[in-house]
């Protein structure tokens, strides 16, 4: 019962499942010494009705306060026990689950971070949890002792009668049949809520992020409105969550007392019919109090296990992504990237199949195709941003899914489209390519990237503060900003994702003539979507719908009258079709 599945389900730790099972066993103690504490009740109204029928005394007051004393310090002790069990473990689950998950987080394939929002995976650290705390403390050890001590109880009374246990007892299923009936709609509105919350968030951060625009532009209004809106929404729908909640469990526990009137009823008719004793009947009244205290908590419970399940899928499913580690040591034999029947889906939905190339150290090789073949995906998979799913990449002879992506990435420099600038001088932009990197080696690229010129005219020269994103400057010019990191870096490896942005043509050529020295005698990998650079390329793979539909030098691709030779001459028609009149 408290295996693998129920450690997954609730998403605990190896000692968080240890602490449910203590948690379980002091409630199982705590329940059944409050239950038994009736028997005093029991053996008093034995005793007063021996003395009504027989007129004698009522004896044994000392052992009456003994039982008494007895019970309380029973029960004192069984209490303080599970409350260890309980709460007092909890803190350190929570810890260590927090830990877990930002472990988990860092090693995880970093294109998954592409796929899931920021707000939504801080969500689940803190506020995932969270709930979660409220669960592993209150929730799972409460419930599963109580599952236990009815049962335990329930064994006992169907020995004494078995009439009057099944009319005592009989609301207890029907009650939990009932929640769990209405368990769909309860994790669904809970998802809603989380939503609504994720929703929230996203809009006081994004207010955060443009406050200046927003200022500028005098929209604070319009802003607040929006937010509000939003705040007000989740609160409709957290109260509508609630109250949907509780009609169920006030439903629930209505139903399970309903066990008193039939055990009445069923005691009635047998005492009538000479089957059983008053004392019998009193006894199991007495009980069936004690029996749905615990259970009325568990209802309760149950719904807010039930809510919370949200919160343990999501964690679950950080616990169930592959992560991607391997060996710190990455030495290959040169840098050739060989993709060897390789097959990958994002999801479910298959976007590579048995793709295989070679892209050689000292060529370029250009990955063109429609846009959707496929081609930043190989990029990706090339730098173990994702794993593949089917067959193996090989640099310089090593699988890479062997290697540690850090390790690996030391011999990438990615010169892509949306170059990520950071709020810093132009100077510390370049120098992250290469940590340590003095002055004069980060002049010495700036120059090579042709950035120099144009850093020079920026009010501070190098000590210039890039806006956010690089902000203030052109596109050419982050562009070059980023060559000159690579060119810093001097990686083995490069990505290199031709913009599709339009460049002015002096730009254009100046970008050119810095990627050349980039590219020299290194393995490049292109995403071209220009057939005019592509020309220039050692070797072309044809990329279509996920597969290779051809591969080889241009001016072979060109004489088999392929889909590359389509894609060739309708590019250069639509060039001639905008220039127009001019041609
Ligand atoms: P290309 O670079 O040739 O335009 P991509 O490699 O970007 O093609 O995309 C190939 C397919 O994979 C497309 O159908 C795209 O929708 C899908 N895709 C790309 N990135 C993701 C992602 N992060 N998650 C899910 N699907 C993706």
């Amino acid at each position: 019962m408290f295996g693998k599945n129920f450690q997954r389900k609730y998403a605990l730790t190896e000692q968080g499942v240890r602490n449910t099972k203590k948690g379980a066993f002091w409630t199982v103690l705590v329940n059944l010494i409050v239950m038994s504490g009736v028997s005093i009740l029991y053996l008093l109204m034995g005793r007063l009705m021996d003395t009504l029928t027989d007129g004698r005394r009522l004896p044994g007051a000392a052992l009456f306060i003994g039982l008494v004393v007895l019970f309380t310090v029973l029960s004192f002790l069984t209490h303080l026990q599970q409350y260890r069990a309980t709460y007092g473990l909890v803190y350190n689950e929570v810890r260590a689950t927090r830990l877990n998950l930002a472990e988990r987080l860092r090693k995880l394939p970093l294109g998954y971070f592409g796929k899931r929002d920021l707000a939504d995976l801080t969500e689940t650290i803190m506020g995932d949890v969270n709930r979660m705390e409220h669960v592993w403390s209150h929730v799972l050890g409460y419930l599963y002792g109580a599952y236990f001590s009815t049962a335990l109880v329930a064994i006992c009374l169907f020995a004494y009668d078995w009439r009057l246990t099944l009319a005592c007892l009989w609301g207890v299923p029907a009650a939990f049949l009932l929640l769990f009936g209405s368990r769909k709609m309860t994790a669904r509105s809970s998802e809603r809520v989380k939503k609504a919350a994720v929703r929230v968030s996203d809009g006081i951060q994004e207010a955060l992020e443009n406050v200046r625009e927003i200022r500028a532009t005098n929209q604070e209004e319009r802003y607040l409105d929006k937010l509000n809106q939003k705040i007000d929404e989740h609160e409709r729908i957290t109260i509508q969550g609630e109250l949907g909640t509780g009609i169920f469990v006030n439903a629930a526990s209505v139903i399970m007392r309903l066990g008193v009137a039939t055990t009445i009823l069923t005691g009635a008719d047998l005492i009538a019919a000479g089957k059983i004793d008053f004392m019998l009947l009193f006894l199991f009244l007495m009980v069936i109090t004690r029996i749905y205290a615990p259970f009325d908590q568990s209802l309760a419970l149950i719904a807010e296990l039930f809510v919370s399940q949200v919160s343990a899928d999501r964690m679950t499913e950080i616990y169930d992504t592959p992560i991607a580690e391997g060996a710190e040591r990455f030495s290959p034999r040169g840098h050739d990237i060989v993709f060897d029947q390789v097959s990958f889906a994002y999801d479910k939905k298959k976007v590579l199949e048995h793709v295989s190339f070679t892209a050689r150290e000292g060529e370029v090789t250009a990955l063109v195709g429609p846009s959707g073949s496929g081609k930043s995906t190989c990029a990706r998979l090339s730098a173990r941003l994702w794993d593949v799913s089917e067959g193996t990449i090989r640099v310089g002879g090593v699988d890479i899914s062997t290697v540690d992506p850090e390790a690996l990435l030391r011999d990438y420099s990615m010169v892509f489209q949306d170059v990520v600038l950071f709020d810093d001088t132009v100077m510390e932009n370049i120098r992250l390519g290469k940590r340590g990197a003095s002055d004069e080696e980060v002049y010495a690229a700036a120059k090579a990237a042709n950035c120099d010129e144009f850093v020079r005219r920026l009010p501070q020269g190098y000590h210039t503060p890039i806006g956010e994103n690089g902000a203030k400057l052109s596109g050419g010019e982050r562009q070059r900003i980023s060559i000159a990191r690579a060119l810093l870096k001097d990686a083995p490896i490069i990505l290199l994702d031709e913009a599709t942005a339009s460049l002015d043509v002096e730009n254009e050529t100046k970008v050119q003539a810095a990627l050349s020295r980039l590219l020299a005698g290194k393995t490049v990998l292109v995403i071209a979507h220009r057939m005019r650079t592509v020309a220039g390329a050692d070797h072309i793979v044809v990329l279509d719908r996920g597969r290779v539909a051809e591969q080889g030098t241009p001016a072979e691709l060109m004489r088999r009258n392929g889909l590359y030779r389509r894609m060739v001459d309708l590019q250069s028609q639509s060039a001639q079709w905008q220039l127009g009149g001019h041609s």
